[in-house]
């Protein structure tokens, strides 16, 4: 250890992982840039440290953070698989998720298995099903935490860690743009940067990756936007037939419903995403003065005060009929904006993904 760990917890999970030896690390269904980040990251730490190690997703690691599993894969789930990942692990590390069913059809296999669980996580909305739970909401991303636990055990932190944090943070920031951005996290990009992390290398990689279909499908839905509640409330769809007609899957809406951010006087966005037929993804985003996540959280989703997700069986207009009406609540509790150029400038936190 060369730096006393910050909570009971942390060190918790150092003693955890000082006395086992084949870890399986797992995430969220559909990762994002933080859960890949932080999930190569810590496997680096732990084969540093002789340990034994694997990843295993419920889902496919989109292509924008293939390349920093170039050295050691991210498997993707069957079942077959996770059986034998988990009789040949004694630990598990769930990262960046603390919710038992986010980790999809791995959850069924924590059962059936004798096996350690540890929880390394930053969302507010969490059941911490682990024996360990180093769950900090107060962390921009799952990969602050991540760097942080690295600094206290004294792990190395080599170039390709340095670029997966590094993914990590940028992503769930939105670049450092979102209320989540505060001094620790551009501490910690700055470290990075001085570890050796090209940033316009980096960025380029991530979001130089789409196929041209994603951002004709952004388009058709840009144009197709909805405003609502005096334009307070942006509204998106997507439909079956969108996703089908341009060769994509439900990773593709990534990033889409941040895009209506930018038009002024907006406090809220909501995208309803249908990929198959009866399943719809909901996701919310706040500009930084509504709290969204318990709307999420009430229909079995959650979350970020700012950036939460629920997935609902039915169709579109079911799933909003039971989404906007608690978000126009909401709205119209708000008190009247301060001028726009003081818009956003309270110290809240919590957003990001
Ligand atoms: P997104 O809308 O980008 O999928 O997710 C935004 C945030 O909400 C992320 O922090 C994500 O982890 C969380 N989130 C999205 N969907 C769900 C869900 O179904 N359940 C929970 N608990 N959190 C979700
Ligand atoms: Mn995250």
């Amino acid at each position: 250890m060369s730096q006393a760990p910050a909570s009971p917890e942390r060190a918790a999970l150092h003693a955890f992982i000082a006395r086992h030896q084949r870890f399986l690390l797992t995430t969220h269904v559909n990762p994002d840039g933080d859960a890949i980040g932080s999930e190569v990251a810590l496997a680096r730490w732990l084969r540093a440290a002789g340990k034994q190690v694997r990843i295993l997703n419920d889902s496919p690691t989109p292509k924008a953070f293939a390349w920093l599993a170039d050295e050691g894969p991210i498997e993707v789930y069957s079942e077959p698989l996770a059986d034998t990942r988990f009789a040949e692990a004694e630990a598990l590390v769930v990262i960046d998720t603390g919710n038992k069913q986010r980790i999809g059809r791995l959850a069924e296999h924590i059962a059936r298995h004798v096996i350690a669980v540890a929880i390394v996580d930053h969302h507010v909305t969490h059941d911490g099903f682990g024996q360990v739970n180093v769950i900090e909401p107060e962390c921009a991303a799952a990969a602050v935490l991540v760097y942080e636990l690295m600094r206290e055990a004294g792990a190395p932190i080599d170039a390709v860690s340095a670029m997966a944090l590094y993914v990590g943070l940028a992503t769930d920031t939105g670049n450092f743009r979102y209320s989540n951005t505060d001094a620790r996290a551009l501490r910690m990009a700055a470290d990075l940067v001085e570890l050796g992390v090209d940033v316009s290398e980096v960025m380029s990689r991530v979001h130089q990756s789409a196929p041209p279909g994603r951002l004709r499908f952004f388009g058709e839905a840009l144009s197709a936007l909805e405003m609502r509640h005096g334009g307070q409330l942006v509204v998106i769809e997507a439909t079956p037939e969108q996703f089908q007609r341009h060769g994509l899957s439900g990773a593709d809406t990534e990033g889409l419903v941040d895009l209506p951010r930018a038009i002024e006087g907006v406090e809220a966005v909501a995208l309803f995403s249908e990929v198959e037929p009866g399943r719809v993804k909901v996701s919310l985003r706040s500009t930084g003065r509504v709290n969204i996540d318990g709307v999420c959280a009430r229909l079995g989703g959650g979350g970020h005060p700012h950036a939460a997700g629920v997935m609902l069986r039915g169709t579109r207009e079911q799933a909003r009929a039971r989404v906007l009406p608690e978000l126009e609540r909401l709205l119209a509790e708000l008190p009247p904006a301060a001028g726009a150029s003081l818009r956003g400038t309270a110290p809240v936190r919590g957003a990001g993904a």
